[in-house]
Formats: structure tokens, C-alpha cells, sequence
């Protein structure tokens, strides 16, 4: 697999958890196994208005907004990070930009995220798509950016309670997979079959991951119990999915990110 990166992801830092650390983890070790590398193209504004509304893309382009978690950043960054799962989507690879995307909606910002990067990048290929969302947050921006769409199936398993506080239930094509503080690894891999057997179902053309490590049992968010060998059983339960797939990072706030990638892939590629 190769893994979609640019160093200028790492420039910007506004001083809370969503540092360059993680990247920076995810490119050594990634780099130290020998993994191969590319650089990615920014997004156009054509491609980030694919999902996202014109307001919002001037007020990202403008810094016309206040949002304590999502400070204001050049526009350079998301635009990149979207343009690194673009690339992703385009070679079946793995992107490990930041800032994180699934929490941006059609006509909002949050959580980090300023352009929903794997919506952007599912939306531009017009494939039919089964979103697999396993961060331990709820990606409210990717949902509200697909519900009802009849190309795009959604899932997700995340922490509840837990920001953002949705995906309680599910709804349409979106289903929502809601698990308490303090789940493990057996439990965890239980659901995550009930999302594969439902993405077998939809048939898809290709499968994107919306892939999160801050569900890592020594995350400083999630408080989810998932160890390193997890994330080998997570990419081998993902392999079994016969249908080109492609990975775009979101959250994971531990000096293990790296570390926990490199193992989701050596799952992946057996
Ligand atoms: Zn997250």
C-alpha cells in the first residue's frame, strides 16, 4: 500500500491535541518499514464544493469563523489534506495528512476538521461507496453530507457518550454502531463484522475508511481498550472485503499512531 503524504501537513500547530505529532509518528514509522511514499496534489475548490456549500468554503478560504476546537488556518492545509485523500481514493492507498475531515458537514466545521476530506475524495471518484467510519468519534460531517444518498452507504462505530454526540441511532443509509466507554477488543471486532456483513450486502465499488487510532486503550480522548495487535485483526477483518479500498487518517492522539498504522496495514496486505 502507499501511503499519501506531504510534510507541509506537519507546519501548522494551534497548541491543542491535533499536533503534527501525529503524522510526523505515522510518517517515521510508516517510512522506517520501507512503505512506499507520494506526495499529493491540493484539492480544487471545484472538488471541495462537491460536498461542501460555497458559504463555507469562503469562510474556510477567509478565516470567517470561530469555532474553539478548529481555530482559523490557511486554507492551504485542508485543501491538501483533501487533495492527500483524493490521491488515496485514486491509488487504493492510505493518506496520513492532517487536519482530519469527518467532521465537517455540507455547511459546517468542527472538531478539527475544515473540508471533509474522505467525502470530498468518495464524491469526486462517483463510485458507488461503502464509508466505513472507525474513528472512535462519530463523523456527523460525512453523514450529514450522504444521508439518503442512494450511492454511498455509511458506517460507524463510535464512543457514545462522546463528542459530537450523534449517530445514536441510524437512519436511512447511515448506520451508527454506539458503544460504551471502556470497550474491548472481542466486542469491538463483533460489530465491526456486523458493518462488513452490511457492506458486503450494498456491493460496493469501493470501500473508503475513515480510519481513527483514538480508539488505542492509551489514546488521551477515546476511552475505548483497543491494543496494537487490534488494529492487525481490524485490517484483516477489512482485507476479507473483495473491492478496492483506499484509507484517509482522522484522529488518534498518542505517540502510537505510527506504530498502530503500520500494524493496520500489515493486517490489510496479510
Ligand atoms: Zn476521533
Amino acid at each position: 500500500m502507499k501511503i499519501v503524504f506531504d510534510s507541509t501537513c506537519l507546519e501548522y500547530s494551534k497548541g491543542h491535541v491535533e499536533g503534527p505529532y501525529r503524522s510526523e509518528s505515522a510518517f517515521e514509522q510508516l517510512k522506517e518499514s520501507g512503505l512506499h511514499f507520494i506526495k499529493p496534489k491540493p484539492a480544487a475548490e471545484k472538488d471541495v464544493l462537491l460536498v461542501h456549500t460555497k458559504d463555507h468554503f469562503e469562510r474556510v478560504k477567509f478565516g470567517k469563523y470561530w469555532e474553539e476546537e478548529t481555530p482559523v488556518i490557511d486554507i492551504k492545509y485542508p485543501l491538501l489534506s483533501a487533495g492527500a485523500a483524493i490521491n488515496a481514493a485514486e491509488i487504493g492507498g492510505f493518506s496520513i495528512c492532517r487536519p482530519p475531515g469527518h467532521h465537517a458537514g455540507r455547511h459546517f466545521l468542527g472538531g478539527f476538521c475544515y473540508f471533509n476530506s474522505i467525502a470530498i475524495a468518495v464524491a469526486k471518484t462517483g463510485k458507488k461507496t461503502a464509508i466505513l467510519d472507525i474513528d472512535i468519534h462519530h463523523g456527523n460531517g460525512t453523514q450529514d453530507i450522504f444521508l439518503g444518498s442512494k450511492d454511498v452507504l455509511y458506517l460507524s462505530i463510535h464512543e457514545s457518550p462522546q463528542y459530537p454526540g450523534t449517530g445514536l441511532v441510524s437512519e436511512k443509509n447511515c448506520f451508527n454502531f454506539p458503544l460504551p466507554s471502556g470497550t474491548k477488543e472481542d466486542t469491538y471486532l463483533k460489530y465491526l463484522q456486523k458493518c462488513i456483513q452490511e457492506i458486503s450486502k450494498f456491493k460496493p465499488e469501493m470501500l473508503a475508511v475513515s480510519i481513527g487510532f483514538d480508539t488505542y486503550c492509551q489514546d488521551s480522548i477515546g476511552n475505548f481498550l483497543l491494543k496494537e495487535e487490534s488494529y492487525k485483526k481490524i485490517g484483516e477483518a477489512i482485507s476479507k472485503l473483495n473491492t478496492p479500498k483506499f484509507f484517509a487518517l482522522e484522529g488518534g492522539y498518542s505517540e502510537e499512531v505510527g506504530k498502530l498504522a503500520l500494524a493496520l496495514i500489515t493486517g490489510v496486505e496479510g
